[in-house]
C-alpha cells in the first residue's frame, strides 16, 4: 500500500528526496494517473450504483414493457462496467509501477551527494604490505587451480566461473562460519526459494521491469530469479499481522544471488569480482519502527566482528543521498583492501528500509502489551481488534562469498603462492591451514 496521500500531502518534500537520491522517479507523471486514476474509480462506483438500483427496482412486479426496459437498461450498465473495471486494473498497474520508483525518506545524518560524498564511519586494519611481488587472486586462483572462468564461458557465457578443489571447500567454509556465528546471535537460518513471483520482486523495492533491469525474469512467466535473499525473506511474512511479542523476527538467509549486471560495463569486473551469480548469506529483520536504528547499529556490528574476525582491512561507510537506491533510508557499506586489486571494493552492505517494503508487501503488526506470544495470523484472520502499524525491515551482508575469496587470496597470499586460511574457517575446512599450489 504505497500511501498517495502522504506522497501528496508532502509533494515539495518528496520531490527534494527523488532529486537528491539521484532517482529517475516521475512525481509529475505519478500524480497524473494517480488523479485519472481517482476519477476513474469514482465512475466505476457511480455505475455500480446505478446498476445496483436498476437491480433494487426489479425485484417488485412490473409491467412488462417496463421489466424489458430495465433488463435493457442492466445489460447496458453491466457492459459498460466491466469495460470500466478492466481500464481501472490496468491505469492501477501503471500507476503501481511508476509510484514504484519514488524511493523511501532519507535519514537526517545522510550525507548528500555521490559515492564520493560518504562518511567514513569505522576503520580497521590497515593495508597489510608484502616483501615479495603480490599478484591478483586470478593469478593465484590460476596457480592453486581454483577456478576455471574458460570453461564457464563456453558453458555459461562471461562473468560466470567454475570454482574447483580448495575454492570450493573455502565457498562452504563462508557459508557455514557464517549461518553459525549468526545464528548465534538469535538469527533463524533460512535457505530461500531462488525463483520468486516478479510482484514480490517489486514489492521488495527492485523493478524487473525496468529497462536495464539488474533481474533475471523468466520468459514466459511471472517469475524472476532473485538477486539477493532479502526478496524471498521479505516475502516470508508476506500479507500479515505479526504478534507485537514476536517482533523482532530476525533471519540468517543462505541462497544463490542471479544478477544481470546491466550497466556495470567499464566498472571492475576482473575475475570473481562482479559475477552473474554467486552464494551470498544474508541477515534480515522485521522489527518494530522505533527499534529499526538500533538493529541497523546491531547488523553493522555483527558485520564488522565477522570481517575483523578474518582478518581483513576494511572501513564502514555512511553511504551518501545518490548512492541508496530506493528501499533504502540509510545504508552503510563496507569496503575491504583488495591487494592484487589494488583498490578497497565493497563487500557488505547494510540497509535499513523502514516501513518501505513492508507497505508494500502489507507487513504489520498490532502494538498491543497484553498481547498473547509468539503468534503470526494471516490476513489478520483471528487476530484482536485494535489498529495495526507496519514493520520496519532491514536487510545485511554477513558473507557475499566471491568478494570474500578475493580478499582472502590476495591478502593472505605468500611469497611461495600458498595462501593462509583464516583461522575462523580452519574447522570448517577440515583443519586446513594452507592452500598450496600442487607442482
Ligand atoms: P547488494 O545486495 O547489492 O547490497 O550486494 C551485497 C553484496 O553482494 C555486495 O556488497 C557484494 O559483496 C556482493 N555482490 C553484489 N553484486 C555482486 C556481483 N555481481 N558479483 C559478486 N558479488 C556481488
Amino acid at each position: 500500500a504505497i500511501d498517495f496521500k502522504w506522497i501528496r500531502d508532502n509533494r515539495d518534500a518528496v520531490a527534494d528526496n527523488i532529486r537528491t537520491r539521484n532517482s529517475t522517479a516521475n512525481l509529475d507523471l505519478v500524480f497524473e494517473l494517480y488523479d485519472q486514476y481517482l476519477t476513474l474509480q469514482k465512475e466505476v462506483e457511480r455505475l455500480r450504483a446505478e446498476r445496483n438500483a436498476v437491480a433494487n427496482k426489479m425485484k417488485g412486479k412490473l409491467d412488462p414493457s417496463v421489466r424489458q426496459a430495465l433488463v435493457e437498461e442492466g445489460k447496458n450498465l453491466k457492459e459498460g462496467l466491466i469495460a470500466l473495471e478492466e481500464d481501472l486494473v490496468q491505469l492501477t498497474d501503471k500507476l503501481q509501477l511508476e509510484a514504484q520508483s519514488i524511493p523511501n525518506t532519507t535519514h537526517p545524518d545522510v550525507p548528500v551527494g555521490g559515492e564520493e560524498s560518504s562518511v567514513l564511519r569505522k576503520e580497521v586494519g590497515s593495508q597489510r604490505s608484502f616483501n615479495f611481488a603480490i599478484k591478483d587472486h586470478l593469478q593465484l586462483g590460476k596457480e592453486l587451480d581454483l577456478f576455471d572462468f574458460d570453461a564457464a564461458a563456453e558453458v555459461s557465457g562471461s562473468k560466470f566461473y567454475y570454482l574447483k578443489n580448495e575454492a570450493v571447500l573455502l565457498e562452504m567454509a563462508l557459508v557455514n562460519w557464517a549461518i553459525s556465528e549468526v545464528s548465534k546471535k538469535g538469527f533463524t537460518p533460512l535457505i530461500t526459494p531462488e525463483i520468486v513471483r516478479s510482484s514480490v520482486v517489486e514489492k521488495c523495492g527492485f523493478q524487473p521491469r525496468a529497462k536495464n533491469t539488474q533481474v533475471y525474469s523468466i520468459e514466459d512467466s511471472d517469475q524472476c530469479l532473485i538477486g539477493t535473499a532479502e526478496i524471498p525473506v521479505g516475502g516470508i511474512h508476506m500479507d500479515s499481522i505479526l504478534a507485537e511479542s514476536a517482533l523482532p523476527l530476525k533471519y540468517v538467509a543462505y541462497s544463490h544471488c542471479f544478477r544481470t549486471e546491466a550497466g556495470a560495463a567499464g566498472a571492475a569486473t576482473r575475475g570473481l569480482y562482479r559475477v552473474h551469480q554467486f552464494s551470498k548469506v544474508e541477515m534480515f529483520i522485521f522489527c518494530r519502527p522505533e527499534e529499526s536504528g538500533k538493529w541497523h547499529e546491531e547488523l553493522i556490528t555483527i558485520e564488522e566482528d565477522l570481517y575483523a574476525s578474518l582478518g581483513l582491512h576494511f572501513k564502514t561507510l555512511d553511504m551518501a543521498t545518490g548512492d541508496l537506491g530506493a528501499p533504502a533510508y540509510r545504508k552503510f557499506d563496507i569496503e575491504a583492501w583488495m591487494p592484487g586489486l589494488e583498490r578497497y571494493g565493497e563487500i557488505s552492505s547494510a540497509s535499513n528500509c523502514t516501513d518501505y517494503q513492508s507497505r508494500r508487501l502489507g507487513i504489520r503488526y498490532r502494538p498491543s502489551p497484553s498481547e498473547p506470544p509468539s503468534t503470526s495470523t494471516k490476513k489478520g484472520k483471528g487476530a484482536a481488534s485494535g489498529p495495526t502499524q507496519f514493520v520496519h525491515t532491514l536487510n545485511a551482508t554477513a558473507v557475499a562469498v566471491p568478494r570474500l575469496i578475493v580478499c582472502i587470496l590476495e591478502n593472505f597470499q605468500q611469497g611461495d603462492g600458498s595462501i593462509v586460511v583464516p583461522e575462523p574457517l580452519r574447522p570448517y575446512m577440515g583443519g586446513l591451514e594452507l592452500l598450496s599450489p600442487k607442482f
